[in-house]
């Protein structure tokens, strides 16, 4: 299967201009510009790394233990897992960074090991399999034929340039920060820069969002995301991609998205709240998700992804 990218609802083939698309939608669903109320929003997506790639040393941890009575670990629970999926398809979402790829510091580093490639080419070959990423497709699937990669909002390619470029601009003084363009959306990183500075980068941000009404900002771990203000995320993503595979039928299809960051909440919802599947959260800190169940560690992952493809195979033999 080949990438693609959806989401245009408009009847015309021509992209509209920047200008025209910096006027203000109606209705505007932006959230409100407050670099203050942002810091706090930093502060709580990007808990400190202290834990993090600890690996299982979590399992030892009595606050990570009692969490994990309520989102239990997908690799304990996977035989109740596969249950629910007996004489189903069961469809894998995959988010891509700090799920198939480590968080590391620097942003580009941050790419899946040759063998967690090999796994999630094996799934998508036994299970229809889609990665569902902010990322743009060059810089992640140069790999993957058979896999379906996931992006809306082309129309918006120019503004999401025009934006990067002024951002790149806005924190070149600030020690560590990195704006990434992900084509349709633009990153900046503060996980390099000292939490002194953070309300700077929240301030230098929103200084350029105030010109693009038509731009929002999302949170993610020790990342700004300026993304186009549409109705869109990554639940309604799933959704997408559940309809437009054939793959809508809840009695038939049993979907599962892995995702570690709070734009992964939407689908964990979406799975949860029509009974239609479930979401795994990656972290190895303990917080609040609308998943089911949880991994520690992108390793965690792939020993999932691992299991599930030799479940398949040994459910086909049968
Ligand atoms: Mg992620």
């Amino acid at each position: 299967m080949g990438s693609y990218a959806n989401g245009s609802t408009r009847a015309d083939d021509d992209p509209p201009s920047v200008e025209k698309l910096k006027e203000p939608a109606i209705p505007l669903k932006t959230m409100p510009l407050h670099a203050n109320a942002w810091l706090n929003d930093m502060k709580i997506s990007s808990p400190t790394a202290i834990r993090v790639n600890i690996g299982n040393n979590v399992a030892f941890d009595p606050i990570y233990r009692a969490w994990t009575k309520k989102y239990p670990s997908a690799l304990n629970a996977f035989e109740k897992i596969v249950a629910y999926g007996k004489g189903k398809k069961i469809a894998l979402f995959l988010d891509y960074d700090g799920t198939l790829s480590p968080i590391v510091d620097e942003p580009d580093h941050a790419v899946m090991s040759d063998q967690m490639r090999e796994v999630v080419r094996s799934a998508a070959l036994h299970l229809p399999t889609a990665i569902i990423s902010g990322r743009s497709c060059d810089k992640v699937f140069d790999f993957n034929k058979e896999m379906k990669i996931f992006q809306a909002a082309s129309e918006f390619l120019p503004m999401i340039d025009e934006v990067f470029r002024l951002l790149v601009d806005k924190v070149r003084g600030i020690d560590g920060a990195k704006v990434e363009n992900n084509k349709f959306c633009v990153s900046v990183h503060y996980r390099n820069v000292n939490e002194k500075d953070w309300p700077l980068v929240a301030r230098c941000t929103d200084d350029v969002l105030k010109a693009y009404p038509r731009l929002r900002l999302c949170h993610g771990r020790k990342v700004l995301e300026v993304r186009p203000v549409i109705d869109w995320n990554k639940g309604k993503a799933v959704e997408f991609l559940l309809d437009s595979l054939g793959l809508a039928d809840s009695d038939k299809v049993l979907p599962i998205y892995i995702g570690d960051d709070r734009t992964d909440e939407d689908a964990f919802k979406v799975l949860r709240e029509d009974k239609r599947g479930f979401g795994i959260l990656v972290s190895s800190v303990p917080k609040e998700s609308h998943a089911l169940y949880s991994l520690v560690d992108p390793p965690e992952v792939m020993d999932f992804l691992k299991r599930l493809v030799k479940w398949k195979e040994e459910e086909e033999e049968t």
